[in-house]
């Protein structure tokens, strides 16, 4: 996926205490099906942390970073915008057309907390909608960026890990990925 222009996910607001799962949540989301970045509002300091000490023990490549104007992100962004919204187009109408944007050109795509401001709307190329339902932010992001990569984010290799999953058909079984270290049942 590395071969393709970046896509990153911009959470938009964060209210402390209240969305601290959630923003961490986004941000673990966007790592885990195949964004390169996240980028958190300013005042998610803790969830950063999560995620980056998430990618230095499970891997990556992954960025996550704070910025000091969310909108900024989103007005100054090089590239094609969805903004994911329940009032948004249908995924399943829209998803061939940013597929294919999104082999030639950067893509963020924008996830709410409370309500979105209109010119973010009027910014995004596509205001998309993961159903027209109330849900959440981390499942409309999770459906989105499989559509996205239909599904070849679940294959990806992850690098500089200190540790791998074994899938296991019962019980769990991590791998140190230290040179002569043996696996652990947990
Ligand atoms: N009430 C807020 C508003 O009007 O903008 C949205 C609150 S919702 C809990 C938080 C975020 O979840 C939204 O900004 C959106 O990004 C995402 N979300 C919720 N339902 C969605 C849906 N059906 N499709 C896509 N995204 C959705």
């Amino acid at each position: 996926m590395n071969e393709t222009p970046e896509v990153a996910v911009l959470r938009l607001g964060h209210r402390p205490g209240r969305d601290d799962r959630m923003t961490t949540h986004v941000g673990l989301t966007a790592r885990a099906l195949g964004a390169d970045r996240v980028i958190f509002p300013d005042n998610a300091g803790g969830s950063l942390e999560t995620v980056a000490d998430i990618t230095d023990r499970f891997g990556g490549p992954f960025e996550v970073e704070l910025t000091d104007s969310p909108r900024g992100v989103v007005r100054n962004w090089e590239g094609q915008i969805v903004h994911l919204t329940m009032y948004g187009e249908r995924i399943q109408d829209v998803e061939a057309e940013v597929r294919e944007t999104s082999r030639t050109e950067p893509l963020l795509v924008v996830v709410g907390s409370e309500k979105v401001p209109f010119d973010v709307y009027e910014a995004a190329d596509w205001n998309v909608a993961v159903t027209n339902q109330p849900h959440s932010e981390v499942a409309g992001l999770a459906v989105f960026l499989d559509r996205l990569f239909e599904g070849e984010e679940l294959e990806r290799e992850w690098n500089d890990a200190d540790r791998r999953v074994v899938p296991q058909e019962t019980g769990k079984r991590v791998e140190s990925v230290e040179p002569n270290s043996e696996p652990t049942d947990k």
